[in-house]
């Protein structure tokens, strides 16, 4: 069994980042800018935030986080959102979700320009996505990609079982693997007997939300599975993934821990995002 470390790869990816964002302060004079807004102090929103924070500092990006109480309005954000679009020194915009019940996540994100949304959850940035036209790609799905292809591990034609079908992570990987010509299952919460289906996986990937969930009875042997989840276990309290690590790894050919796995190449794809926001937003 090999550890795929999102770690490492993502030191690898910030460090050539680091230069790129060094001859882009060369070229165009300025480096780019990503601006996080977050409402509230949900203390999961928080350490993301200061995440991401710490992943710009790292590679130069320059970085401004705008803070809101859960009281602001949602004409406030929208409002500020506006702003942000219309300034040419901003090149990404992402909004922290969730959001409190009285802002509407839709009218957020619709808000944001598509040409700045690093996260890759506007509309046209999903159309984008479904059609294979240039879009921004959401950076967790795009970052379980590069994991897989760090192993050198060929996704063509080999059987993908995605568990989970959000917005932010089932569908999108899903149609990535499908994209590199996996035959692709996805399924969730209502799929009769999923051990049946994640057996046949040669690629298994957990988006679930769900503490050690999957198990040794669920995994093909000489499977590859890449662990989404964050977790909290409740015994001991600390993070886990969706896959039951100690369970699986002598069966798995490759797998992700958490923490250490898919979590550190979210932030580094968004980093990537920026930094490709910014230059097409430059070649224009
Ligand atoms: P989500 O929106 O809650 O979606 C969870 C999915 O799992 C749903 O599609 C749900 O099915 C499915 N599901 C729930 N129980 C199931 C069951 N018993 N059997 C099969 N499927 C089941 O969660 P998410 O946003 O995709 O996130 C999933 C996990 O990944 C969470 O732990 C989250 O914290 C983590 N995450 C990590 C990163 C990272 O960077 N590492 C990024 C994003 C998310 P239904 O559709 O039928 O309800």
């Amino acid at each position: 069994m090999e550890i795929i470390s999102g770690k490492d790869l993502a030191k690898e990816k910030r460090a050539y980042m680091a230069e790129q964002v060094v001859k882009i302060n060369a070229e165009y004079g300025r480096v780019p800018h990503l601006v996080v807004i977050l409402v509230g102090d949900d203390p999961g929103s928080v350490s993301y935030v200061k995440g991401k924070a710490k992943a710009c500092d790292e590679i130069g990006i320059k970085n401004t986080t705008v803070l809101y109480d859960t009281s602001v309005s949602e004409e406030e954000l929208l409002n500020k959102i506006d702003e942000l679009n219309k300034d040419d020194l901003v090149d990404g915009i992402l909004v922290q979700l969730p959001l409190p019940k009285h802002i509407s996540k839709d009218k957020v994100i619709e808000k944001i320009l598509p040409e700045k949304d690093v996260d890759g959850f506007h509309p046209r940035n999903v159309a984008a996505l479904y059609l294979k036209k240039e879009g921004t790609i959401p950076c967790t799905p795009k970052g379980i990609i590069e994991l897989l292809d760090s192993a050198n591990i060929e996704i063509e034609g080999k059987r993908a079982v995605v568990i989970g079908r959000s917005d932010i992570v089932g569908m999108p990987v899903s149609k990535l693997l499908l994209d590199r010509n996996a035959t692709v299952t996805i399924t969730h919460s209502r799929t009769k007997d999923l051990a049946s289906v994640t057996k046949e996986a040669d690629i298994l990937v957990a988006a679930i939300g769900k503490a050690n969930f999957v198990t040794a009875n669920m995994v093909k042997e000489g499977a590859v599975v890449i662990d989404v989840g964050v977790n909290r276990n409740l015994e001991t309290g600390k993070l886990c993934g969706d896959v039951f690590f100690d369970d699986v790894k002598d069966k798995v050919s490759y797998i992700t821990k958490v923490p250490g796995g898919v979590g550190p190449m979210t932030i580094t794809c968004l980093m990537e995002n920026t930094i490709e926001c910014f230059l097409k937003r430059a070649k224009k």
